[in-house]
């Protein structure tokens, strides 16, 4: 046996550039038929029972219409008449990655991987990882609308530089709270349901909370906060249990009460400070990925995330349109 090794070593090293990217796909391909059961994104839809919506007029029930030119299920609306394949309209639609990079770009970022990170792991180019980046984070886009929190509700604010605001002022951040920097609001429940959306800059107005929150929260919910005029004005609002702790580091009571939702805060600061060259206007996007992962990572034990991941993104119908 030891001699087979040396051989297939020996044939590594004999092959060219172009043999060799060969055959780092196939062994990729490979990896990725074992661990999701296919390596092109329509045999992965196949497995998984994927039914398109008509991309034209939304309509659920299309009907199977033979195969497109490239080999890929095609189908037709019954209501327009249009055909597509599974991929119109979804993120896949023009995409030239085989399937067991895109599945890496996805683990990889599940571990909230920089973009450097993701070209040398993934094997791609700087414009590449940015752009499959960016079509990973529309498929959350509107994941966070549906997000009800219950029960005991923690919420508080957060604040990060405006890096568009002082590049195009060409200026440092004034020290403390101001208009240069954008307001987080942060919300999570003892069920561990996270909201987490960017408001305006500076302090937020009773008006902004309200916004970003009101439509999250079950009637009945207890509100745990640090006395902000803005979150008395939402407990009155919404009818609301209040339940308050004056915010000082120095006092035990504060810091166990509000230790979830402290250390939420400081697993989003950590989470963001690893995209150092990130754009203030892209904030929520990474936000929205944030308290996704957050979400995959609770049920972990029941769903292993990264596959659960990829599962999303195969039957997803976010679309990126390139800015
Ligand atoms: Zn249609």
């Amino acid at each position: 046996m030891p001699d087979v090794p040396i051989d297939l070593a020996r044939l590594v090293d004999s092959l060219d550039e172009c043999d060799l990217q060969t055959l780092e796909d196939a062994v990729g391909s490979r990896r990725c038929r074992e661990r999701y059961g296919a390596d092109k994104i329509d045999g992965l839809l196949e497995i998984w029972g994927h039914v398109p919506p008509c991309p034209r007029c939304g309509l659920r029930e299309p009907l199977r219409d033979g195969a497109t030119p490239q080999g890929r299920a095609r189908w037709k609306c019954p209501g327009c008449g249009k055909r597509f394949s599974a991929l119109t309209g979804t993120i896949f639609a023009s995409a030239k990655l085989p399937l067991y990079k895109i599945v890496r770009i996805v683990e990889v970022m599940c571990h909230n991987a920089s973009l450097r990170l993701i070209e040398l792991t993934c094997g791609i180019s700087h414009p590449t990882a940015y752009l499959w980046r960016h079509k990973v984070f529309s498929t959350v886009d509107s994941w966070q609308e549906k997000v009800v929190l219950s029960g005991r509700v923690w919420i508080d604010e957060m604040y990060f530089n405006d890096t568009d605001l002082l590049h195009d002022l060409g200026r440092k951040p004034r020290r403390g709270l101001s208009k240069d920097q954008v307001c987080v609001v942060v919300a999570i429940d003892a069920f561990k349901n996270v909201l987490v959306v960017a408001s305006e800059n500076g302090k937020p107005s009773t008006g902004r909370i309200s916004a970003a929150l009101e439509a999250h929260i079950m009637p009945g919910s207890t509100i745990v906060h640090d006395c902000e005029r803005a979150h008395c004005a939402l407990v009155r609002k919404l009818g609301l249990v209040d339940e308050r702790y004056r915010a000082n580091a120095a006092d035990p009571e504060y810091l166990l009460h509000m230790e979830l939702v402290n250390n939420l805060c400081s697993w989003i600061r950590r989470y963001v400070g690893r995209f150092s060259c990130m754009k203030s206007a892209n904030l929520q996007s990474y936000l929205n990925w944030f308290v996704y992962l957050f979400r995959v990572r609770r049920d972990e034990e029941k769903w292993p995330a990264e596959e659960r991941v990829v599962r999303h993104l195969a039957l997803s119908e976010g679309v990126y349109l390139r800015k």
